[in-house]
């Protein structure tokens, strides 16, 4: 698959300040790519970097497989931060300036307005918006030109739940018209919900990428109990395929698994030949916040 982005050995300080200590990533054509990491592990500095807006301390960025310049960049559709919309202007009159603005000759104002669901109060004046609307009006600003490769920092902040799925949702769409979208985001749900991969950044290093299915896959865990918790654990570090065995609390203990293989009734069968009678049985979800804590800390 054809590469939208490469950054090799990205570096990027702040005087004394390390936001960036090497970052390399490749970014395949197609993919809804979550940069994920909670705040100031370097998500924005690396967005800024993409677009040109910051200069690396060292190391490189190539896009569509070349050395960027303002051509590239103007194929890429960027919300970095909260576009400054005149007030009191309507979104078609305030669409009309940014495209102005961007060289975009014939916009399509509508059709833009149209994808974002704003179609309808077009010519209300942007001070009357919801910030959602706000929102998916600066995503329609993305839109003007077409552009094949979009850049979000952090597109659901500050929003409510209804604004938040919105913006979800209209993002998943983009993806399905073969968008590619790279978003930064400190919430590991919304990647989950979103994105097609994922980069976990943690104080400025990469610490993992790859598909969102691989990196955040849960562990099976499987919670068991019986009247003799040391013979348990014994019996169950025996099972085969299990990647973890815990003490649990009173007479319980905790067996792990690679994702989507835990099967119980084998795991009870295993115990019940081993002379194991279990007295409880029950499958356990980790928690994705327990997931990303364990990444990132
Ligand atoms: P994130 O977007 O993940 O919250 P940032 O890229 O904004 O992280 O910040 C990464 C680190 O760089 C933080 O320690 C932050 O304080 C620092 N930083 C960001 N921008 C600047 C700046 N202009 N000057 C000095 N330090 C900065
Ligand atoms: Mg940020």
């Amino acid at each position: 698959m054809a590469l939208v982005l490469e950054l090799e050995h990205l570096v990027k300080h702040y005087g004394n300040i390390h936001a960036l200590k090497g970052v390399t990533l490749q970014i395949p054509a197609g993919t809804v790519y979550g940069i994920l990491g909670p705040n100031g592990s370097g998500k924005t500095t690396m967005l800024g970097l993409i677009m040109n807006i910051l200069q690396p301390t060292s190391g490189s960025i190539r896009l569509f497989g070349e050395t960027p310049s303002a051509s590239h960049r103007r194929k890429i559709g960027t919300l970095l931060e909260t576009p400054n919309f005149y007030h009191y202007l309507s979104a078609v009159q305030n669409l009309r300036i940014a495209a102005a603005i961007k060289g975009i000759h014939q916009p399509d104002i509508d059709g833009v307005l149209q994808r974002v669901n704003l179609l309808a109060r077009k010519d209300s004046p942007f001070s009357t918006y919801s910030l959602g609307m706000k929102q998916r009006l600066a995503i329609a600003s993305c839109l003007l030109g077409d552009p094949q490769v979009m850049v979000f920092d952090e597109p659901t902040n500050g929003l409510d739940p209804v604004g938040i799925a919105e913006i979800r949702d209209l993002i998943k769409k983009l993806a399905t018209e073969g968008k590619t979208i790279i978003m930064a985001s400190h919430l590991l749900d919304e990647v989950e919900k979103v994105c097609t991969h994922v980069a976990i950044l943690k104080k400025g290093e990469l610490i993992a990428s790859g598909h969102v299915d691989e990196i955040l896959a849960h562990d099976d865990i499987v919670e068991v109990g019986a009247a003799d918790p040391g013979r348990l654990l014994e019996v169950l570090r025996t099972m085969p395929g299990q990647t973890g065995v815990h003490a649990g609390e009173g007479d319980k203990a905790t067996i792990h698994f690679a994702p989507g293989t835990a099967d119980l009734a084998t795991l009870n069968h295993h115990c019940f030949v081993h002379g194991v009678l279990l007295n409880h049985l029950q499958q356990k979800k980790k928690s994705l916040e327990s997931k990303f804590i364990e990444l990132t800390n």
